[in-house]
């Protein structure tokens, strides 16, 4: 393991020192000033009916990035990770992390899903068990370069999204979009080493523009410029879902939020609520989730947070029926 890590330590030392120029050129180049995505569909085979009382939605912690979020007869599975306590997950460069929690559930437990929405591509997001295991005809959005590595292992219906690219989805009469925003896994020098990050905006609802529901799910970033503009695009969030954890690698570069991190996103992105994930899952993570409870009770935003347990549902119920 310390073998491993030095050799890790060389590899990406290396690597930062390659990139540095040019991430530095890239950082004082123009911004786009309001950039316009694609927008792509999807078209879901009804399936099932969806249950008579299916106004309310729910959101399943699972552990770590994986949630199931249930609306209206659609059933979408973020970032899934079904290892158990005590296995390894790779994380380049030689680098790797141990589990150190179980998920609520198995992988296959799990209801029959619509979509995954993976935030990028990083084993504790997307395991080897999911890997071998995920149905290959399931659709899975997310960036571009994690849907070239979904190509290499056999799916076949990958949504490659920048930032604010859409994917409307439609299952019978129910209607989702999904808008991809900015995320950057790390400080600006060290990102470029990493996956790229997807963030993503959930308008639920007949019209995405005034939608019943939005959720905010952050993928693995840290606060910076990139992130004030999801709060500009997409006033009134309901529901923010925040990878914290304050991920170390190489116990120097922070490449998760921490505690603070996730509080300055709330102040940022003003969602009604917000629930913390992807905390105390990885030896790598540094920031325990009563740091963020801190955080938010010194803030005063406590009465925003709802906190899930591995296992535990939260019910929301949409602007209007
Ligand atoms: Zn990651």
């Amino acid at each position: 393991m310390r073998v491993h890590r030095l050799l890790g330590c060389a590899a990406l030392l290396a690597a930062l020192g390659m990139a540095f120029a040019g991430f530095a050129r890239a950082e004082n180049g123009p911004q786009a000033m309001v950039a316009q995505g694609d927008t792509y569909t999807l078209k879901l085979a009804l399936g099932e009916p969806a249950a008579a009382s299916a106004q309310a939605g729910t959101v399943q912690f699972i552990g770590s990035a994986t949630v199931l979020i249930r609306y209206q007869g659609l059933t979408i599975l973020t970032d899934p990770n079904f290892l158990h306590k005590g296995d390894a997950v790779r994380l380049g460069y030689g680098l790797s992390a141990l589990r150190q929690t179980n998920p609520a559930i198995e992988f296959d437990q799990l209801p029959p899903i619509d979509l995954v929405i993976l935030s990028h591509m990083h084993e504790d997001h997307f395991d080897e068990l999911v890997q071998e295991r995920l149905n290959r005809n399931t659709p899975i959005i997310s960036t571009r370069e994690a849907s070239e590595s979904l190509k290499r292992l056999g799916f076949q219906q990958r949504f490659a999204l920048s930032d604010w690219d859409r994917l409307e989805v439609s299952k019978g009469e129910t209607r989702l979009r999904i808008t991809a925003v900015p995320g950057r896994h790390g400080a600006a020098g060290v990102s470029v080493l990493l996956p790229t990050v997807m963030g993503s905006v959930l308008d639920f609802g007949a019209n995405a523009d005034t939608p019943d529901y939005r959720v905010y799910i952050s993928g693995d970033t840290l606060v910076y410029d990139g992130i004030r503009s999801i709060g500009q695009r997409f006033p009134g969030i309901d529901l923010a879902l925040l990878h914290l954890g304050g991920a170390r690698i190489l116990d120097m570069f922070k490449v998760t939020m921490d505690g603070k991190d996730g509080v300055q996103m709330m102040q940022i992105v003003k969602p009604r609520k917000t629930i913390p994930i992807h905390y105390n899952d990885y030896d790598v993570f540094a920031s325990p989730l009563a740091e963020f409870a801190r955080e938010a009770k010194a803030t005063g935003l406590e009465e925003s947070v709802v906190y899930l347990s591995q296992g535990d549902t939260y019910t929301f119920t949409p602007r209007k029926p």
